[in-house]
């Protein structure tokens, strides 16, 4: 059974941890998409490619190859065989990933890779785009959220302790860039269920949406 647990939302809402954790309580494989959008983002910057200029984004989009590994317990990001998990989480990218996911060329690419990878078996997929875009159809569609000062919080967190306000400014211009875009913008999509984490545990939040899953 091809079953599609679709999970968007802001940076930071938790989407990562709440997926992985998700998918390997179900037996199921995880797919980031953030990564595969911070992945050519970084092959932009690494071959000089000016990330804010679309039509030279977008001659480059089909350039690099990706391949995604989505074991929730270690999922992976390849790009030309190079394992970049570790280099996508980088400042650099942080701050040139919104303007590159703008582009259409750069989402027309992905969002065809990615359903490659969720036609087989039982797959939970983060994203901006995944219940609106890529996966109308999905069993389940989940809109995760949570105040900005909370997804600041776990976010310097996850990154050993960085500034909080840069942090949080940080998130909030990629939010801003993400929900404002002409392609795909980040929105609640048909039939969403909102779940806002602001007050909840990771592990309540993964009670939840596995309840929603079984429901
Ligand atoms: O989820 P994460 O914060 O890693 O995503 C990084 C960026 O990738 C987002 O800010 C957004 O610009 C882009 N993205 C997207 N569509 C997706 C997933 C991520 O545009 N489905």
């Amino acid at each position: 059974e091809n079953v599609v647990v679709a999970v968007d939302g802001t940076s930071g809402s938790g989407k990562s941890s709440t997926c992985r954790a998700v998918a390997d309580r179900l037996g199921m494989r995880y797919l980031d998409t953030g990564a595969q959008y911070r992945a050519i983002t970084w092959w932009m910057l690494r071959n000089g490619i000016d990330v804010h200029d679309a039509d030279a984004v977008a001659a480059h989009a089909e350039a690099p190859v990706l391949v995604s590994g989505t074991d929730p317990l270690a999922p992976t990001i390849t790009v030309d065989g190079d394992d970049v998990s570790v280099q996508i989480r980088s400042d650099e990218v942080n701050a040139a990933v919104s303007p590159v996911s703008a582009v259409p060329a750069v989402r027309a690419r992905l969002v065809a890779l990615q359903r490659t990878l969720i036609g087989d078996g039982g797959i939970v997929v983060e994203g901006r785009d995944i219940g609106s875009v890529v996966w109308p159809d999905a069993q389940l569609k989940v809109y995760l959220t949570a105040d900005p000062s909370a997804r600041a919080a776990r976010r310097a967190l996850e990154n050993g302790g960085a500034d909080l306000s840069a942090t949080q400014e940080s998130l909030l211009a990629r939010d801003k860039i993400d929900s404002g875009r002409a392609v795909a913008p980040l929105t609640m999509a048909d039939g969403a269920i909102h779940v806002d984490s602001t007050e909840l545990s990771l592990e309540e939040v993964v009670d939840l949406v596995v309840g929603l899953v079984m429901e």
